[in-house]
C-alpha cells in the first residue's frame, strides 16, 4: 500500500519536471522565434519602396538607413536616395551638430 503512494509521489515528480522542462523548451523556442522576427525585413515591394526621394524625404534622413546600402526595415540593397511609407525621420539633433 505505502509503496503504491510512493510510486504515485514519484509519478506526480516526474510530471512536475516533464511539465517545467516541456516550459522552458516552449520558452526558448518561443525567443528563437522572436529573434528570428525581429530579424526578418520588410520586401521592397510591400514597403513601396522608390530609389527616387519624395517631397523632399530620403533614406539618408531616415534613422532605419544604416548610412551604406542597408536598412533595418526593408531588405535589400537601399539608396541613399530612396525612399518607402517606413520613413522615419533622423532626429534633429542627431547628425546635425557639429562640435
Ligand atoms: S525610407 Fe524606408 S527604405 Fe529608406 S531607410 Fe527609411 S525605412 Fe529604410
Amino acid at each position: 500500500m505505502q509503496e503504491k503512494k510512493v510510486a504515485k509521489s514519484d509519478l506526480t515528480r516526474r510530471g512536475f519536471f516533464g511539465r517545467a522542462a516541456l516550459t522552458i523548451a516552449g520558452g526558448a523556442a518561443l525567443m528563437v522565434a522572436g529573434t528570428r522576427n525581429a530579424a526578418a525585413k520588410v520586401s521592397k515591394m510591400s514597403a513601396k519602396y522608390k530609389s527616387a526621394p519624395q517631397k523632399g524625404k530620403s533614406c539618408k534622413g531616415c534613422k532605419r538607413f544604416d548610412g551604406t546600402d542597408k536598412c533595418s526595415t526593408v531588405a535589400g540593397k537601399i539608396s541613399p536616395n530612396g525612399y518607402c511609407r517606413y520613413y522615419s525621420r533622423k532626429s534633429a539633433y542627431r547628425g546635425s551638430r557639429s562640435y
